[in-house]
């Protein structure tokens, strides 16, 4: 039997989940993060969180950014907390995502108490926090047997006009065998520095500062305790950063595993026109580098209803379907399973499609790809199916975008196939004009854009009015993935500086790090 509080929380839907985003790199993301993304009607997010989680939100999720925008103040944390009773209350599940973790100087408390007061249903998601991924990724290891017994989280700002909590520095000088993670302190770093020798702390401590934690555009200055203001403000190393002081700073030189990757501190700018490009991110992050994510196109679901219809009440009498994106594969099935209710009136369909990623998309169904060619392009596809020796009389459903797919089409048909086109999708341009990617770009530039498709290149071109580069701006150097992308590239005026061995996205990042071993960058 369920007491009567429980039922009736059970019977209100609304919730608000009071989330840690970790520090900024999206691996950091806890599990349970992101399924609650996924699931969320509301999404509110602050500065410091990672833009490309609310990528994982559905569709029709209210996004609400209350951060600092440039010139901008963020949203008072009364009306933040306000917007988050008044969605639960409406029934709605809420998610709000905080960068690190929410309880470590997030104000998570104070929100959890007026959802609590307010008798808001509400759970905590803990996150990584800034501190320990600074420690990690900056090889400093925050406790050391014989030289750390205790870590001390503590806050460094410090405004006298709001009467906040003083921190007796002081008293932390005077510790022995500590580590002290000092968030928020880059505005009073001198003065804390000062205060901790003042308390009885040897000015030859070691002590480090490490700002943007996890991501690509990590930077960390070590030094002593005497020296380490100096060596920040030469390095102009600003907020979001975690100030260390203590022994164990020096392991750092030994053990600073992440700036040694081999595209640590190179600005890498792709384009997001295609599924493959998280693949992309992924493997560029891991080996280091900070990538700027550019959504040239947008992929909207645009279903020609006739065709649909069509094919659908006589998907008996095909013998292929062929995919040339995994957001046809998606929308395929979404249509495909409200019409039938079992996976088995596919019948004996043969799938085909023009990639790994895509792939990957119908395997989720349990269903085999019986062709897929080794370069992910149209043509490539269509001569892997000519050579299946099974296109004679054979009727073919091609599912695709409002971009033409000709040559994929005219070459099926000229191999004596029966092609019924289904489109399901269209492409659109983005407006890039205040779009957060393209302004860090327009802004600083990279080092390089890589090239994944010709459509990636011609997308660029299009948009690249909206993208030209502000005075201080870096040029960067082109890479291309293939041929084909070359030609294309080379046609539009984009001749690339450096071209993969082979058209894979592997070999395109191998080419890039030949490229930046030689130094020509
Ligand atoms: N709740 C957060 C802290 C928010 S306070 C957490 O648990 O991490 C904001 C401060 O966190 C910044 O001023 C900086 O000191 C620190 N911070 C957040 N992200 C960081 C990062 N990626 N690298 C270094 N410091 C970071």
């Amino acid at each position: 039997m369920l007491s009567v509080t429980q039922s009736s929380l059970m019977s209100e839907k609304g919730i608000v989940y009071l989330v840690g985003a970790g520090p900024g790199d999206l691996g950091l993301v806890t599990f349970r993060a992101r399924e609650l993304i996924a699931q969320a009607d509301v999404l509110v997010y602050d500065y410091l969180v990672h833009p490309e989680l609310v990528a994982w939100c559905k569709p029709g999720c209210e996004v609400v950014y209350v951060g600092k925008k440039a010139g901008f103040h963020s949203v008072p944390q009364e009306e933040i907390e306000s917007l988050l009773v008044k969605h639960a209350k409406a029934g709605r599940r809420v998610v709000r995502l905080k960068g690190g973790d929410p309880f470590v100087f997030g104000r998570g408390g104070e929100e959890a108490r007026t959802l609590a007061k307010d008798g808001v249903r509400f759970e905590v998601v803990p996150g990584v926090t800034a501190a320990l991924a600074a420690g990690a990724y900056a090889g400093i290891p925050l406790t050391h047997r014989n030289t750390s017994s205790s870590l001390i989280f503590l806050t460094g700002h410090e405004d006298p006009k709001k009467h906040e909590l003083q921190v007796d520095w002081r008293a932390y000088g005077a510790l022995k065998n500590a580590t002290l993670a000092i968030y928020m302190g880059m505005g009073h770093l001198r003065f804390i520095l000062a205060e901790l020798v003042a308390g009885g702390l040897a000015p030859s401590t070691p002590a480090a500062v490490v700002q943007w934690a996890s991501l690509g555009r990590q930077r960390s200055v070590a030094g002593t305790v005497a020296d380490l203001a100096d060596r920040v403000e030469a390095a102009k190393l600003a907020a979001p950063a975690i100030i260390f002081v203590g022994d164990v700073v020096a392991h750092h030189e030994q053990i600073d595993w992440f700036e040694h990757l081999p595209l640590f501190g190179r600005r890498v700018a792709i384009t997001r026109t295609r599924d493959q490009n998280s693949d992309l991110r992924d493997k560029l992050e891991t080996l280091g580098a900070e990538v700027i994510e550019i959504p040239l196109i947008n992929i909207v679901k645009d279903v020609a209803r006739e065709p649909l219809i069509e094919i659908l009440s006589d998907l008996g009498t095909y013998d292929w379907i062929v995919f040339t994106s995994a957001n046809g594969v998606r929308f395929f099935f979404e249509d495909f399973l409200k019409g039938f209710p079992d996976i088995r009136a596919l019948g004996m369909l043969r799938f085909a499609c023009v990639g790994a990623a895509t792939a990957r998309e119908i395997e989720k169904y349990h269903i085999r790809v019986e062709c897929m060619p080794d370069t992910a392009t149209g043509a490539s596809l269509a001569d892997a199916l000519i050579a299946t020796g099974s296109l004679d009389s054979a009727k073919v459903i091609v599912v695709t975008g409002n971009l033409n797919r000709d040559t994929l089409v005219k070459k099926l048909e000229a191999a004596r196939a029966i092609v019924d086109r289904l489109p399901l999708y269209k492409t659109e341009k983005v407006d890039l004009s205040s779009h957060p990617a393209a302004d860090d770009f327009r802004q600083k530039g990279a080092d390089v854009v890589l090239f994944a498709s010709s459509s990636a290149a011609q997308s660029f071109h299009d948009q690249s009015a909206q993208l030209a580069l502000s005075a201080g701006a870096k040029k960067p150097l082109f890479g291309s993935i293939g041929p084909q992308t070359t030609e294309t590239m080379t046609e539009l005026g984009m001749k690339p500086d450096f071209e993969a061995a082979k058209p894979s996205l592997d070999a395109l990042v191998e080419a890039l790090i030949g490229r930046v071993a030689k130094k020509e960058m």
